[in-house]
């Protein structure tokens, strides 16, 4: 079987999603794209996550092509690739519709960067338009409003991260339901305190370079 070591990370990482409560039946996924051989292993389409193995992960090539696999990949899959081919950075990518961060994306609101934790997704979590669900608008949205941060809500939609692995997009999917869920529940009770530029940069760049083992 192709990519073996990969297609245990994205499976492992999958079923982090309902296990943090961000995905609810078969909504949501995760997908890793390989370095060396440019594949991409993606959760298959409309499978609940209880019954998912590693040999159930779809490998698809930079089009779309299935290189191996009996499923059919995500119906995010063409969003997934059109970010891995404009983002030579990006080997992880997580879509959800995780509650609290989903609620910015039905108001159109970003998520502003009221608690330090915000640094590590590189600050506000920016908003996307509005795209229709599974093809390359969506992917277009997200190169086109990202920029440095990790993670992007979408209009009407969910919220995409992206990382340097599938785990590290995972982990910003967490964090960014949590902050979102943090924010919400302040917002109820008053006006949050936004960091300043300089406040954000600072600890962006703590994240980026000093943070965590090297
Ligand atoms: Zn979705």
């Amino acid at each position: 079987m192709l990519l073996e070591q990969l297609r245990e990370i994205v499976w492992k990482c999958n079923l982090e999603l309902p296990k943090n409560d961000l995905v609810k039946m078969t909504s949501g996924n995760v997908s890793g794209r390989d370095p060396e051989t440019g594949l991409v292993v993606i959760k298959p389409s409309g499978y609940s996550f209880e019954d998912l193995t590693p040999a159930h992960m779809v490998v698809v090539d930079m089009d779309g092509q299935v290189v191996e696999g009996d499923l059919k990949p995500s119906t995010d899959t063409d969003t997934h690739l059109y970010v891995y081919q404009r983002r030579p950075d990006v080997f992880g990518m997580v879509h959800t519709h995780s509650v609290y961060a989903s609620t910015f994306a039905v108001l159109g609101e970003p998520i502003p960067a009221c608690l330090t934790a915000c640094a590590m997704l590189g600050g506000e979590i920016p908003l996307g338009g509005y795209a229709p669900i599974g093809g390359e608008a969506i992917g277009q949205e997200i190169i086109d409003k990202i920029g440095r941060a990790k993670a992007i809500v979408m209009q009407n939609h969910g919220v995409f991260t992206i990382g340097s692995s599938a785990p590290e997009a995972t982990k910003m999917a967490v964090e960014v339901e949590e902050i979102a869920k943090i924010t919400h529940l302040a917002m109820m009770r008053g006006k949050p305190i936004q960091l300043s530029e300089s406040q954000v940069d600072y600890m962006v760049n703590l994240y980026q370079n000093v943070y965590g083992q090297r």
